[in-house]
């Protein structure tokens, strides 16, 4: 059978991010931040329709979408403010849009406009610090700790830059500020449109308690949906749990988690966002079609890959597989299990099956990946039929986590990898 085309590559945490939260989480208090910082988190309000309607002042006050014909097959990219009452948000589809406000006024989107725009409001902020990162093209933090001198306490500070915004590029603009990024950054949200919020040094978790735990950066759907079954709704809710229930139940997400509700700072630059994917490959010094060889690669791959996602207190259940052969030419092959998994010879066994099928034995193979998708929190629901069977893997795969984890990774392996190391 002829492989299919290759998917575009799930992205998994980036290696950096990966190295400082297991570096971190050993020393958590290393981590505090000095209370004396001034964050200020800046945000355009509605920026690709601000945009727009500079040249088109007439549609001030109405609802307008950026991004194409409602009866298109693109998405929102988006949408005033006076739109968004109606329901229509950036990423939905500009079809269900129409539905939603037939009278709304459609425009299509001009990119290159936009980064001109954001580059001007990016020479306006870099005026107030020395240290402006873009986070995305209408998104910065700048770090306002010790500008006092020049611009004043940095509550006067954030509104003339606001003000300096508004006035040089007639762009509507909201922010926060706060000891800490998470925290500016819910402010800033909180202020929209053209507001300017400060949160005290010491009021962060009093600022967050009341908020819906989606407010928080970096929990998503999965996150939500995990804490709304526990009874969690509020962040208040979600800071009354300790350290170690929270990681007790997402591993090292729950220590985010835990510091995420307090308006924490430092760990939330380290896991910024519940993962989407987690992936590993390798590339053969020399292409290759001995296939033992190969599969003890993919077990290989498949254990490393489990461990991170046990690590992470997660299950996946999609599982992609990647073979690149000689010449560069790609393809995935995905399977989505029944049920979530995050036990390695599950996992394992599902991989080795898609090599096994979709394998072109004719040709040599340059790499192998693996990929874990569609993740959930939590272990996988315990087959009752086979409660006894899984509690030993279960069992068995913890030890040996316990063990890797001691001995670094290659102490231990199940079946398939072992002739990699003889
Ligand atoms: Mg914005």
């Amino acid at each position: 059978m002829l492989p299919a085309p290759s998917q575009p590559y799930p992205t998994s945490m980036p290696d950096l991010a990966r190295f400082r939260a297991k570096h971190d989480a050993a020393s958590p208090d290393a981590t505090e931040t000095p209370t004396r910082s001034f964050i200020l988190h800046v945000d355009m309000d509605a920026f690709f329709v601000s945009v727009e309607l500079l040249g088109r002042p007439d549609l001030r006050g109405k609802p307008v979408v950026v991004g194409g014909r409602p009866d298109q097959r693109g998405v929102v990219s988006a949408a005033s403010y006076e739109a968004r009452k109606y329901g229509i948000h950036s990423a939905m589809p500009l079809r269900t849009a129409g539905r939603l406000c037939p009278h709304a006024i459609f425009l299509d989107g001009h990119h290159q406009k936009y980064s001109e725009w954001s580059d001007r409001v990016a020479s306006i902020l870099a005026k107030f610090s020395p240290i402006v990162e873009m986070v995305s093209i209408d998104e910065a933090y700048l770090d306002l700790s010790g500008t006092e001198r020049l611009h004043g306490h940095p509550f006067a500070a954030a509104d003339k830059l606001l003000r300096t915004i508004t006035q040089q590029t007639g762009l509507p603009c909201s922010a926060g500020l706060a000891t800490t990024r998470l925290t500016a950054k819910v402010a800033s949200d909180q202020a929209k449109p053209r507001g300017l919020v400060w949160v005290a040094p010491g009021m962060e978790a009093r600022f967050l308690a009341p908020l819906p735990i989606r407010k928080i950066p970096g929990i998503g759907e999965v996150t939500e949906r995990s804490l709304r079954a526990l009874g969690i709704e509020t962040v208040e809710q979600l800071a009354s749990h300790t350290q170690e229930k929270l990681e007790k139940l997402f591993g090292q997400w729950g220590t985010a988690l835990y510091r995420k509700a307090r308006g924490g700072d430092a760990y939330e630059f380290l896991i910024d966002a519940e993962p989407k994917s987690i992936s590993h490959n390798h590339t053969f010094g020399e292409d290759t079609s001995d296939v033992p060889e190969m599969e003890s690669l993919l077990s290989h791959l498949s254990q490393k890959a489990c461990k991170r996602l046990r690590e992470a207190g997660l299950s996946a259940r999609t599982l992609t597989l990647t073979i690149r052969y000689a010449g560069f030419d790609t393809y995935t092959r995905a399977k989505t299990l029944p049920e979530s998994s995050q036990l390695d010879s599950e996992i394992f066994a599902v991989f080795l099956d898609l090599f096994r099928q979709h394998r072109d034995p004719k040709r040599k193979v340059r790499l192998l990946g693996v990929a874990l998708s569609q993740l959930s929190h939590g272990g996988q629901q315990l087959d009752l039929l086979e409660a006894g069977r899984r509690e030993k893997l279960e069992k068995l795969t913890k030890a040996a986590d316990h063990l890797r984890d001691k001995f670094g990774f290659t102490s231990i392996r199940f079946g398939g990898s072992l002739r990699r190391e003889d």
